[in-house]
């Protein structure tokens, strides 16, 4: 069992998705273990995306990030950092695979919908900034997992 997170990104809010891109996630088979709305401040998106500062991408991804509000999740699942960025499909929503998020509700890279961390390392940190553990619920169990769920 992983744990990776997500945001559903301001474009996806402001067109009304969430319940699409969670749709998603919570269709694959993966367990909601943390879920908020909130609008980020600066600093917190220059930490998140601490990674890309510097990049000429950087100013207007915080700008977008901060415009509205985003959703944080926390997901748990086999794999899932991997499998989530597999559903969510590549960066560049033209390069996405037919069925994947990215595929399904965006075309360009500065407005994709959805975020995903890229490594378990990347995964915690990122949880960190967004949830205190208190807030999370790991390891629930679904009705009759064990006959009709192989997570
Ligand atoms: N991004 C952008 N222009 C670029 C590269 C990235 O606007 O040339 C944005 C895009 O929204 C992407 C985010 O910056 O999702 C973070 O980039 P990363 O390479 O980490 O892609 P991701 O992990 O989100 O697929
Ligand atoms: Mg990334």
């Amino acid at each position: 069992m992983q744990r990776t997170f997500i945001a559903i990104k301001p474009d996806a809010i402001q067109r009304g998705l969430i319940g699409e891109v969670i749709r998603k996630f919570e269709k694959k088979g993966f367990k909601i273990i943390g879920l908020k709305i909130l609008q980020l401040d600066r600093a917190t998106a220059e930490k998140h995306y601490a990674e890309h500062v510097g990049k000429p991408f950087f100013e207007s991804l915080v700008n977008f990030i901060t415009s509205g509000p985003l959703v944080a999740m926390v997901l748990e699942g086999v794999n899932a950092v991997d499998a989530a960025r597999k559903l969510m499909g590549a960066t560049n929503p033209v390069n996405a695979d037919p069925g994947t998020i990215r595929a399904d509700y965006a075309h360009t890279m500065e407005r994709n919908i959805v975020h995903g961390s890229d490594s378990p390392e990347s995964a915690e940190r990122e949880i960190g900034i967004f949830f205190d553990e208190s807030e999370l619920v790991p390891g629930w169990k679904r009705d009759l997992e064990e006959r009709f769920i192989s997570l």
